[in-house]
């Protein structure tokens, strides 16, 4: 059945590096056989520009219906100062609300032929390969009671809970399993369950899970050494998963032992219903990039890996997925670089570089 992607290219560089990924779509659909319907809608400031606010509820209503939305990237500084209700950034917040979108997948791949680009020796990341699950929408973020409150003694107090039930750890903790099992088999689940209830819950719960998945080999870490392990060998790890506040500071931390801002994809997934359909959105991590936005500089390679995802967990096409992986690798293997690579090439010209090597590997 033809499946229909919602594409949101967004403001700054987010419609340069989407026509790249498309330019992928046109090649898989020429090439091999890939059936898809897609529809485009404005988000962020261009949507504020032309409908009023960051995401219309036609837009709410189209990503609704799509299989997976692949998103660009929104905001910049025409948007900036106009309230905290209409920023560009309400349209991905949101989509996730709405959509239900709570697992966050952040991969941190080393590209062999850009392993000088990383802090770390090459001998502690070659080979690098991690995912990291990271609960989005719970959490110390979103817990009540919040606030800040001024004491009888005129003491100023702030402060925010750190709450999971069951039923949140459940839904993240069986998509970190699962995708374990797709990759090497290796689960690690991440909290502070020495000084956190809600860590100890969060242990006592993902490890009554590892029954129901025998393939996968499960251990525990706390959140502190498993930010030290990180940086110190940090292949011993295939899955991560954790909660939203550790997620957000491991994944900053592992997206950077690859180097590079615009080489990196996300997906954001929420539960699959009673058709077996799961929501889905996936984008670059990086920004919308103002300083370059219009130039034909930016690297659409985050872009085009994003899609890469979206062919894996949306459309169950593997092997296009690996594919698309592999050519990016290629390119790189060829010598492309564009500007934050150290190279010359434009957006377009590396969108070629990996056409040329779709056909290829
Ligand atoms: P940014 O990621 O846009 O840019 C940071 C730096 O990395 C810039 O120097 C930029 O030129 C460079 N860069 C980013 N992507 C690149 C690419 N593909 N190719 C080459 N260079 C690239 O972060 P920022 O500058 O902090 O934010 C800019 C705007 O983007 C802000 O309005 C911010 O709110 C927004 N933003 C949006 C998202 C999103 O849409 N999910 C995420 C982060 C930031």
């Amino acid at each position: 059945m033809t499946k229909t992607l919602l594409v949101t290219p967004g403001d700054g560089i987010g419609p340069e590096v989407m026509a790249q990924a498309l330019r992928v779509i046109d090649w898989l659909r020429a090439h091999r056989g890939l059936e898809v319907h897609l529809e485009e809608a404005l988000v962020g400031g261009a949507a504020i520009d032309a409908e009023g606010a960051a995401i219309s509820a036609e837009t709410l209503a189209k990503a609704k219906s799509a299989d997976a939305i692949l998103f660009g990237a929104v905001g910049g500084p025409k948007w900036d100062g106009k309230g905290f209700d209409n920023r560009p950034e309400i349209a991905i917040l949101t989509l996730r609300k709405e959509l239900g979108l709570f697992a966050n997948l952040r991969p941190a791949t080393v590209f062999a032929p850009l392993i000088d680009a990383s802090t770390l020796k090459p001998d502690v990341v070659q080979g690098l390969d991690i995912l990291i699950v990271r609960e989005s929408t719970g959490g110390v973020y979103f817990g009540e009671p919040r606030g800040i409150e001024t004491l009888a003694d005129g003491v100023r107090r702030g402060f925010n809970t750190e709450v999971y039930d069951t039923r949140e750890i459940t839904r993240v903790a069986e998509v970190a399993f699962d995708l374990a099992g797709q990759r090497q088999g290796r689960l690690c689940s991440v909290e502070k369950a020495n000084v956190m209830e809600s860590g100890l819950l969060w242990r006592e719960t993902v490890q009554s899970m590892a029954k129901d998945f025998p393939s996968v080999a499960l251990s525990h870490m706390y959140a502190d050494n498993c930010a030290m392990q990180l940086v110190r060998n940090p292949r011993q790890f295939d899955v991560i998963v954790t909660g939203n506040l550790f997620g957000d500071l491991l994944s900053d931390l592992a997206s950077m032992l690859t180097g590079s801002l615009g080489m990196l994809p996300s997906a954001t997934l929420g539960a699959t219903d009673a058709h077996g359909k799961r929501p889905a959105l996936y984008e670059p991590i990086h920004g919308s990039a103002p300083d370059i936005a219009g130039k034909g500089l930016a690297n659409p390679l985050a872009q085009i890996l994003s899609l890469a995802m979206l062919l894996r967990y949306s459309l169950g096409r593997p092997a296009d997925a690996d594919r698309v992986e592999r050519a990016v690798v290629a390119a790189l293997e060829q010598g492309a670089r564009t500007a934050d690579l150290g190279g010359r090439l434009t957006t377009h010209e590396m969108g070629d570089a990996v056409l040329q090597q779709l056909e290829r590997v």
